[in-house]
C-alpha cells in the first residue's frame, strides 16, 4: 500500500485551532482520521472542529496545566475514541536576548512546549500501551537544533522536546508506539507575521528554496509520519525548512 488512508484512526492535535495546527487537523482529517482540535479557546476549537465536519470535536485546554489536559483528553476520547496519534503542536515564544528574558518569559515557555508534551503524552501513553499502538509527533523547530538569538527559553524547550521524543521512542517501542518529532524551519503564520521585513529577508537569503513554508508543508510531514507508510521509523527529528539547515 503506498497510499494514505487513516479512516478509524482517531488524532489529536494540541494548537489545532490556528497557523500549523489548524493544516495539520485538517489534513489527518481528509486522510480520513477523526480529528480533535485543542485549544486553550473552547468556543474557537469548537468552531474548527465544526468546520472539518463529521468525526471531529473540538476541546479545551492550556496545556502547561494538567488537570486541564486530563479533562480535554477525556472528553476527545469520550467523542471520538481512544486516542492513537497524538500531535503536540502548541506553542509559543516569549523572545529577548538573555540578559533581559525574566523569569516568567523562561517558565511561560517550558511550560507550555515542554510541559505541555509531558502532560498530554503521559496522559495518552497508558491506552496506547494497552493497545500496543500509537504514534507521537512532536513539533520542535529548526531553532531547537542550531539555537537563535533571542530564543534561549524557546530553543531550550524545542530541544528539550527532541530529547523527550528520543526518549519516548525508546521506552515505548516495544509496545508498538512511534515518536518522532517534525522540525519546521520558518513558516508562515501568525507566529512568524510579526517579523519585521529586514529580518524576513535576511532570512529567505537563507533557505535554499527561497521561500518561508506553508503550514501545509509541516501538516504533510506529520500525515506521513502518522501514517503506515512510517511503521519503521522512530526517534528521528524530519526537518522541513525549505534547505535552511543543510
Ligand atoms: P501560532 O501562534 O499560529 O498557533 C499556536 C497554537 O498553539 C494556537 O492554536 C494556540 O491556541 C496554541 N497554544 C499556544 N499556547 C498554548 C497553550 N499553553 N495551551 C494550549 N494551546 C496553546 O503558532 P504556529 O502555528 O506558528 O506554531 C505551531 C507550532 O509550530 C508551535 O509549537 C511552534 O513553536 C512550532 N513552530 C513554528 C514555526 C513557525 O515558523 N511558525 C517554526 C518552527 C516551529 P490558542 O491560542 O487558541 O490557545
Amino acid at each position: 500500500m503506498n497510499t494514505i488512508d487513516l479512516r478509524g484512526r482517531v488524532a489529536l492535535v494540541t494548537g489545532g485551532t490556528r497557523g500549523i495546527g489548524l493544516s495539520i487537523a485538517q489534513t489527518l482529517h481528509a486522510a480520513g482520521a477523526a480529528v480533535a482540535v485543542a485549544g486553550r479557546d473552547h468556543a474557537r476549537a469548537e468552531a474548527v472542529a465544526g468546520g472539518l465536519g463529521e468525526r471531529a470535536a473540538g476541546v479545551a485546554c492550556d496545556v502547561a496545566k494538567i488537570e486541564e489536559v486530563e479533562a480535554a483528553i477525556a472528553a476527545a476520547e469520550k467523542a471520538l475514541g481512544p486516542i492513537e496519534i497524538l500531535v503536540n503542536n502548541a506553542g509559543l515564544t516569549r523572545d529577548n536576548i538573555l540578559v533581559r528574558l525574566d523569569e516568567a518569559a523562561w517558565d511561560t515557555v517550558l511550560d507550555a512546549n515542554l510541559k505541555g508534551a509531558f502532560n498530554t503524552t503521559r496522559t495518552v501513553i497508558r491506552g496506547m500501551m494497552k493497545r500496543r499502538s500509537g504514534r507521537i509527533i512532536n513539533i520542535s523547530s529548526i531553532v531547537g537544533l542550531i539555537g537563535n538569538k533571542g530564543q534561549a527559553n524557546y530553543a531550550a524547550s524545542k530541544a528539550g522536546l527532541i530529547g523527550f521524543t528520543k526518549s519516548v521512542a525508546r521506552e515505548y517501542a516495544g509496545r508498538g508506539i512511534l515518536a518522532n518529532c517534525v522540525a519546521p524551519g520558518f513558516i508562515e503564520t501568525d507566529m512568524t507575521n510579526a517579523l519585521p521585513a529586514e529580518a524576513r529577508t535576511a532570512l529567505l537569503e537563507q533557505i535554499a528554496l527561497g521561500r518561508l513554508g506553508r503550514p501545509e508543508d509541516v501538516a504533510g510531514a506529520v500525515l506521513f509520519l502518522a501514517s503506515d507508510l512510517a511503521s519503521y521509523i522512530t526517534g528521528q527529528v524530519l526537518v522541513v525548512d525549505g534547505g535552511m539547515v543543510i
